[in-house]
């Protein structure tokens, strides 16, 4: 199976490598640069050169990069719209050039006094706008997009799949953009993953509007806040309301994509973090309870 989770670039991009095969991960998911703050320094030529070697030498694969979280493509604000189009635009250039063969971002949520539409039309805009750019410059698009279902709240798109459908088919870049699952989005926001009868109702879905094809990767976080919450709260895998069951049906029914879990890690960043390993252990187990 091909598990892995969200590592640390604290200490730069390649220990977030060799935190994953510490773990005993064979893919893995980060982050560009500090999700929480605008501001973003390249790294060095040298630096990306040693980084995709040792990754073939570690063995991961896949490499997600997962967005900001500041940055909101849905948003009407001139100025929000501006700055989000180039980070956008900095984090698809990285993806590019380190070789991942994912990012994942969540769409956004629309402007106050606008319409999902409205937000939906941003969306596309500023995907488009990166897609045009890297293909400008590198002649080829090395990587597929992947937009992650949200657990609602607000104004915030991409709640259901069908929402998360528009944005791909208005997209002149349709064939590069694919979907992640998020476990416990998909609960908090209402999707009753842990009962059989509803996960299919779901996976009818994803298949009348996207086609499961689309689906390339899952996020395996269970869920400290209940079904229909709208609370964005992940926890760890057996031990939250999806419980065991529910973390079952989703290993089973997408046993060939990779899983990356988003667990909390309570350690601190420059710590290998033994919940971690702990989660990883548990998933394991599960999957080959699934496959036997
Ligand atoms: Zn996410
Ligand atoms: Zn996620």
């Amino acid at each position: 199976m091909k598990i892995g989770v969200h590592c640390s670039i604290r200490k730069g991009y390649i220990e977030a490598l060799y935190e994953a095969k510490e773990l005993g991960c064979n893919c893995l998911q980060m982050f560009t640069h500090s999700p929480r703050i605008w501001k973003f320094s390249f790294p060095s030529e040298k630096e990306i050169q040693i980084f995709k070697e040792t990754r073939k030498k570690l063995n991961l694969f896949p490499l997600v990069i997962h967005t900001a979280y500041l940055p909101n493509p849905a948003s009407s604000n001139e100025e929000i719209y501006i700055k989000t189009r180039n980070l956008l635009l900095l984090e698809f250039e990285l993806t590019q050039i380190f070789e991942a063969e994912y990012i994942v971002m969540h769409p956004g949520s629309y402007s106050e006094g606008k319409t999902m539409d409205e937000g939906i039309k941003n969306i596309v805009e500023s995907i488009d706008f990166c897609f045009d750019k890297i293909l400008d410059k590198y002649k080829n698009i090395n990587f597929m997009l992947l937009l992650e279902n949200v657990c609602g709240g607000g104004r915030k798109i991409g709640r259901t799949f069908q929402e998360l459908s528009k944005i791909i088919l208005k997209s002149t870049y349709k064939d590069y953009i694919g979907i992640c699952i998020d476990t416990a989005h998909c609960f908090a926001f209402g999707y009753d993953i842990t009962k059989k009868k509803f996960l299919k109702d779901m996976l009818n879905e994803i298949k009348k509007f996207i086609g499961i094809n689309k689906v390339k990767l899952i996020h395996l976080n269970d869920s400290k806040a209940p079904l229909n919450s709208k609370i964005d709260q992940h926890y760890h895998i057996t031990k939250g309301f999806i419980g065991k069951k529910g973390i079952k049906n989703i290993l089973k029914h997408f046993k060939n994509l990779p899983f990356i879990l988003e667990t909390p890690k309570e350690t601190s960043f420059d710590k290998i973090s033994l919940k971690d390993k702990e989660n990883i252990k548990i998933v394991k187990e599960l999957y080959s309870q699934i496959s036997s």
